[in-house]
């Protein structure tokens, strides 16, 4: 993301929260990524981002059904 004339809001690159205004993009505070690689330190703010990085990192296969 870039800020340009034609942007209508603002990413925050850290924890990806949307804010179409810039006050309160500056305003906001982030948020620490909920899904923590268990394997790495690599953490995801959503849980597809973390099944991805652990499919490529550590060819985890992501399991369909969860049974203990
Ligand atoms: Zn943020
Ligand atoms: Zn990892």
């Amino acid at each position: 993301m870039f800020v340009g004339e034609r942007m209508i809001g603002y990413t925050c690159t850290k924890c990806s929260k949307f804010y179409k205004m810039w006050s309160n993009y500056l305003k906001h505070k982030c948020e620490p990524p909920q899904f923590k690689c268990t394997l790495c330190p690599f953490a995801a703010f959503k849980a597809f981002i973390l099944q991805a990085h652990q499919a490529e990192q550590h060819n985890f296969k992501v399991p369909t059904s969860s049974s203990s």
